[in-house]
């Protein structure tokens, strides 16, 4: 049986205690992963500390940047051995494995290193009244120790989403993968390792949230800083940890994200765009819409085409091509999903599409297998509007006015994303801007710029990462303030 070890300070780590990673498809066995204890934690903290303080955390920005690439350059090398864990560990389809996760996770170093390597710095001249000056400037330095966990969605993307800001700016980091997910992390170790990444500049341990490794990295006093992606109420649990001891938290939480759809839409590409928004990745995306407002004049036949191209999904192996969704993460996330759709009926919902377990007849029968559903006729105000469900589900329902669909769409105490979908311009603005969310797509859904903002507002987290953002994030400026006599010649 395969084992996934933990790393730290450069070897890898082996525990007495091993823990079950299995294939969402079909519930079989992949790999035993091996749980971090407290000393495992305590000793990876203690090896970044050395890290930093040794030549990684003075090393030049040119030569980190390099470091950056050939780790990004060895994750390609490595592309097929990614794409078959990440496929494994989540269910997820080959076509979006490898033109989103495993791609995007080299991306991400490969973006930083370009970002920290052009990077402004402030300066600022101040006059002083008695003819002097001074002149300010500021020094980027690295945090320390970053704590890093993540959760089993997007697990490659998300997790070097946060270790290749963190590396470019010096610091070095301990790494928690959700323990759903353990395999690509374990991957990037190995990367680390094969490229001469220093002993402790990356640390991976391996476990679960309370009581295990990532309580272990939140408790801990000697961690500097903790970025978090994951659920709002493990955000919040999170949040009470830091308080503990004053560190610096970055958090990505949850959403309930709306999509407006106006009947001057170009019908077509918004079902495209749609279907892709309420159904990639089983709907396990924070991003997913799960509250869908339509025009009145196209609601009906807005229903009846998503329910028409649900019919055509291929719910499958992963590693068949033509796949187009894939299981959920786990039994318990099957059981959080299907209690809503009953949810749902309870509430006097009209389930359109879907609604129950697909039967399969083979092995998939004992994987986490929930069908696409379409649902309607829900008030704003039910559970199923409210809390965040993270399947492959979404409601629809009409609106009649811009600003009735403004003041329906913000009322929520998420605020992560949304996305319009018209062909005026001015209304595609004047809307976009309206929304309480951190990223406002218009006519699109998920297409990402690494340097924008990203981040949500509400429950849905506290903070911004992405290019300059991620930078700020994870150093520590020191400003310089220089006082200059005299005047220049
Ligand atoms: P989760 O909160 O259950 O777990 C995330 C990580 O936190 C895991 O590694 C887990 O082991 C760890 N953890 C759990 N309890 C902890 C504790 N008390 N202390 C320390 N660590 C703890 O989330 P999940 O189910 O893995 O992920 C799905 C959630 O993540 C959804 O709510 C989704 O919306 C959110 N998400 C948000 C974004 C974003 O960018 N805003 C991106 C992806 C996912």
């Amino acid at each position: 049986m395969k084992q996934l070890r933990n790393y730290i300070d450069g070897k890898f780590v082996e525990s007495p205690k091993l823990f079950d990673d299995l294939n969402p498809a079909d519930g079989s066995l992949i790999a035993q992963v091996h749980e971090a204890d407290r000393t495992m934690v305590d000793a990876a903290i203690a090896a970044g500390r050395r890290a930093v303080g040794g030549p990684w955390g003075k090393m030049s920005v040119e030569d980190r940047a390099k470091v950056l690439y050939r780790i990004a350059d060895e994750m390609d090398r490595r592309f097929d051995d990614f794409l078959e864990a990440e496929m494994s560990d989540t269910g997820k389809p080959h076509s979006m494995a490898s033109t989103i996760d495993v791609p995007r996770g080299a991306a991400n170093f490969r973006i930083f290193a370009d970002i920290l390597k052009t990077a402004p710095l402030e300066s600022f001249r101040t006059t002083l009244p008695d003819g002097a000056h001074a002149i300010n400037y500021t020094v980027r330095k690295p945090l320390g120790v970053v704590g890093i966990i993540s959760p089993w969605n997007l697990p490659l993307l998300l997790l070097t989403w946060k270790v290749a800001p963190a590396l470019a700016c010096g610091n070095a980091v301990v790494a928690k993968p959700s323990e759903e997910t353990p395999a690509t992390a374990t991957l990037l170790a190995e990367v680390m390792e094969t490229v001469g990444v220093p002993p402790g500049v990356f640390n991976l341990v391996h476990g679960f949230g309370p009581g295990s490794a990532g309580e272990f990295i939140t408790t801990s006093a000697d961690i500097d800083a903790i970025t978090f992606t994951g659920e709002s109420r493990t955000g919040s649990a999170i949040m009470r940890a830091a308080a503990e001891h004053v560190k610096p938290i970055s958090f990505e939480l949850g959403g309930k994200n709306a999509a407006i759809v106006f009947a001057d839409c170009d019908f077509d590409k918004t079902i495209d765009g749609m279907m892709r928004a309420i159904f990639l990745n089983s709907g396990q995306v924070c991003l997913c819409s799960e509250r869908v407002f339509v025009e009145r004049p196209i609601y009906d036949r807005f229903v009846a085409a998503v329910a028409e191209r649900m019919s055509s999904m291929k719910l499958d192996w992963p590693t068949n091509k033509a796949t187009t969704m894939g299981p959920l993460i786990s039994a318990e996330h099957r059981d959080k999903v299907l209690s809503y759709y009953q949810i749902a009926r309870d509430e006097g919902a009209t389930i359109v599409a879907g609604g129950k377990v697909p039967k399969f007849s083979d092995a998939r029968d004992k994987g986490f297998w929930v069908e696409p559903t379409l649902i309607t006729g829900l008030s704003d105000q039910a559970r199923c509007m409210r809390e965040e469900i993270f399947g492959p589900v979404c409601h629809v329902t009409p609106f009649d006015t811009e600003a009735e669909v403004i003041a329906r769409a913000n009322d929520t105490r998420y605020g992560l994303a949304a996305s319009i979908w018209t062909s005026n311009v001015n209304r595609a603005h004047r809307v976009a801007e309206s929304m309480r969310v951190g990223i406002s797509w218009v006519n699109a859904w998920f297409l990402r710029d690494l340097r924008t903002p990203f981040g949500g507002s509400g429950l849905s987290g506290i903070g911004r990462e992405g290019g300059m953002h991620s930078l700020n994030f994870y150093s520590e400026l020191t400003n310089v303030c220089v006082r200059v006599e005299g005047a220049a010649a």
